[in-house]
């Protein structure tokens, strides 16, 4: 299934790191130990964790691929005519029965991949000491998380058909254009309604953090009102601070692993760093990037439909478009999700390094920056050097080593 809940991170926020990056290994492990200021012990266990969220990653991308391939080939049409058959409402009204298929499709698509979220969400963040959940919290956010995505992703779904029944031809223009006023729209909502439903959110209270934050909100347009504190302890020993909202509801989410653990000096480059996202206006430009691959994907999904629905020689009828042609238009945005991945992360990088070489310059506290993010490596347990496929794929965030170079490189001057 598309992950609606990604997109909307995706869309919505620029954390100082990814919160599941995979990772895969074959460096030399002295080096990236001494790049990152883990022993060989820690490095060991990092890389080991990094290989295992990439197998779960893998995994789970051969699920959906081969779910939905189902799907949209064998079950579609059986379940379309049992449905018609079942009561006149559904064989009448095409957008109940777009909705009920969409959630027995969907149902089933949990229930083939369940074992591997809860592997992958529970089982191995225990296994690496980096989960705080017991497994009924672990359940109860997964609940929800699952619902918001399903209630999102129903509403993108007859969005779409409407505008194929109604609009024809021209209809992956007007999808890719409501996408990005939803994306704009979710983007507001993302810290005062989503984000709350996750984490307890609250305003920052640290005199002591205050002067320096200030300092550096000084002339960007965000404020100290706009700091927040949130709970990621509930969930995670992970450390991570994030950019969240537009305009009015713009603003800096620290978690609480972070300030209670971190150096008020590590504190503030990690504040600057997500500054650096602000004045960038790198937020906007990620919402302006989906726009242009959502244009290039429904285009793309529009051509593929056609070719199918026309395959055995008459034209495609828009208005005619059948309900079980769903899973086939799930399977296809869900591939061309998988392929436009690798460019939305090698974007998603440069806007990283570009707040790392902000944050270093503003404050100049190269120190605190190397130890900053030695500290995320070790209590994240992330793989300072992974394989350059695995970051090409699916790296949203520069690896620690290349960007503790940075910090190497503003010593001498050319950042
Ligand atoms: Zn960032």
């Amino acid at each position: 299934m598309l992950s609606w809940r990604s997109v909307i991170l995706l869309l919505t926020t620029a954390r100082i790191l990814s919160t599941n990056d995979p990772s895969t290994d074959e460096i030399p492990l002295a080096e990236a130990a001494g790049a990152a200021g883990l022993n060989g012990s820690e490095l060991a266990e990092a890389k080991r964790y990094g290989r295992l969220e990439l197998s779960c990653t893998l995994i789970d991308k051969a699920i959906d691929a081969a779910y939905l391939a189902v799907a949209a080939l064998l079950l579609a049409h059986p379940l379309d005519n049992w449905l018609q058959q079942l009561s006149p409402p559904l064989k009448e009204i095409w957008t109940l029965r777009l909705t009920a298929l969409f959630l027995i499709v969907t149902a089933g698509h949990v229930a083939v991949s369940f074992g591997l979220s809860f592997y992958s969400g529970h089982v191995l963040e225990h296994k690496f000491q980096l989960s705080n959940q017991t497994f009924g919290q672990w359940l109860w956010r997964y609940a929800k998380r699952m619902t918001l995505s399903v209630a999102l992703s129903l509403c993108v779904i007859l969005g779409l058909y409407w505008l194929i029944w109604t609009l024809g031809h021209w209809w992956w223009l007007a999808a890719a254009g409501a996408f990005f006023v939803v994306s704009v729209v979710l983007g507001q909502l993302a810290p005062v309604l989503i984000l709350p439903l996750f984490y307890r959110i609250e305003k920052l209270d640290r005199p002591e953090l205050t002067d320096r934050i200030s300092r550096l909100a000084a002339g960007t347009g965000l404020s100290i009102a706009g700091v927040y504190r949130m709970d990621l302890s509930a969930e995670t020993v992970r450390a991570n601070a994030m950019l969240a909202g537009l305009g009015r509801t713009r603003r800096v989410l620290l978690g609480d692993t972070l300030l209670d653990g971190f150096q008020p000096e590590e504190i503030e480059v990690i504040f600057a760093h997500e500054i650096g996202h602000h004045v960038y206006r790198h937020v906007l430009k990620i919402m302006l990037g989906g726009l242009f691959y959502s244009a290039i994907g429904f285009l793309a999904c529009d051509r593929l439909l056609a070719a199918w629905v026309s395959r055995h020689g008459s034209p495609i009828d828009y208005a005619q478009l059948p309900v079980y042609s769903l899973p086939l238009m799930l399977f296809i945005l869900t591939m061309l999700a998988m392929l436009f991945e690798p460019l939305q992360n090698a974007l998603s990088r440069h806007f990283e390094r570009q707040a790392d070489s902000y944050a270093l310059r503003r404050t100049g506290l190269n120190d605190a920056y190397r130890s900053a993010f030695r500290k995320l490596a070790k209590l994240n347990k992330d793989d300072p050097t992974p394989h350059w496929l695995d970051v090409v794929l699916f790296h949203s965030h520069p690896p620690i080593a290349q960007r503790l170079a940075m910090a190497d490189a503003g010593r001498e001057g050319d950042l």
